[in-house]
């Protein structure tokens, strides 16, 4: 079951600015992550207000799944690595 920022009930004061609300959840959970794929998704994210903080959240609490403040999952795993290795 795909899952959209707008729809998970955290405490993430952020959240409240983010563009994907009301967005189709199906677009941040594409079945394959290839570039034309993520494309539409990710060009929400650039638009969006809360780009930096989302990406953030996403990379520091290791979400596997979807695109988030416009990464990929595999962007946001070289993101932890590189934050790793430095
Ligand atoms: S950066 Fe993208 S996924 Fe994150 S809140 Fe904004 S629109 Fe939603």
């Amino acid at each position: 079951m795909a899952r959209s920022l707008a729809s998970w009930n955290v405490d993430i004061g952020w959240h409240t600015q983010a563009l994907c609300v009301g967005e189709d959840p199906e677009l941040f959970f594409p079945l394959v992550e290839t570039a034309a794929a993520t494309a539409p998704a990710r060009a929400v994210c650039r638009r969006c207000p809360v780009l930096i903080d989302c990406r953030d959240w996403a990379v520091r609490h290791g979400e596997t799944d979807g695109v988030w403040g416009a990464t990929t999952p595999s962007q946001r795993r070289a993101l932890r690595r590189a934050a790793l290795d430095s």
